[in-house]
Order: structure tokens, then sequence, then C-alpha cells
């Protein structure tokens, strides 16, 4: 690997949850994965490190996709406040709660109705793609009652 190197060592925070010379992201590439209101910002990402940091936000009423895949998330709220599910468990979410998303669990993050989620997550750079739930799965998460007031957005 080269001595020399021009690579950006240092970003600046900007107004609003922005960096110098990071882009504001569509959340998911995937056209299909259902979603609402939700932006996504790449914050480090490196061959040389394993995992990737990204900043995502998720407009007041939004939400980001219900999925699950084998890779992990360590997450941190870092802006508003809102609710996750993961897994059956419903947690309200607010300013620098920490989340571990295990593997192979849902996982869904909803932003308070009138304040946006902000969070930092932290992901294996090398990863499998999330699977979304069949409508026999979707029915039997709502079987609980509290699950299916999350995912309905009550
Ligand atoms: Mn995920």
């Amino acid at each position: 690997m080269s001595e020399s190197t021009n690579e950006t060592t240092f970003r600046a925070a900007r107004e609003g949850f922005h960096w110098d010379g990071v882009e504001t992201r569509r959340y998911k590439d995937e056209p299909n994965a259902p979603y609402r209101e939700v932006t996504r910002q790449i914050l480090f990402s490196d061959p040389r490190l394993k995992g990737e940091l990204r900043y995502f936000e998720v407009a007041p009423g939004g939400y980001t996709t219900l999925e699950k895949h084998e890779h992990m998330h360590a997450v941190l709220v870092l802006r508003g406040g809102g609710a996750c599910l993961i897994g059956d468990d419903v947690r309200a979410l607010k300013l620098n709660d920490l989340v571990t998303v295990p593997p192979w669990t849902w996982h869904q993050f909803r932003a308070g109705k009138d304040e946006p989620l902000g969070f930092l997550c932290l992901v294996n750079a090398e990863r499998d793609r999330p699977q979304l739930p069949s409508d026999s799965e979707l029915a039997e998460m709502k079987r609980d009652p509290t699950v299916r007031a999350f995912l309905e957005g009550k």
C-alpha cells in the first residue's frame, strides 16, 4: 500500500446533521422495499475497515423497511426520537439510546409523529441482502397486539 495519500481524514460537521463532502442519498436502492421518508449518509466506509458507519434520518411519520438478515446493526440515536421493533420487542427511542439488532431478527425504525429520528448505524462492510417478510410471516408477527400497533404506525 502506498505511503502517500490524499484521503480525507477530517470532515467538519455542518448545520442539521450534515458533514462536509458527505452526500445525502436515498435510503435504499431496491425499488420494491417498502419504506417512507428516509435518507442515508455514509460517514465511514473504507476497504481497510470491516464495518461501515452510516447516518440515517427518518422524517416525522416515516419508517425504515421491516426486514431481517444475517448481518447485525449497532444503532445510536443521534436526533429526535421514535420507536423500534427488534424481534417481538417494541421500544420507545430517545436521544442517545443504543439498539443492537442481532442476526436474523426482524427490525424496523419509526420516527415520532412530530419529530424526526436520526441514528448512527454500524454495519458489516460485507453483508447479505435483507429479506422482507412474506404475507404469512407478517400475519404471524401481527398476532402480538403491541407489534401490530407498531407496524400499523399507531
Ligand atoms: Mn437492516
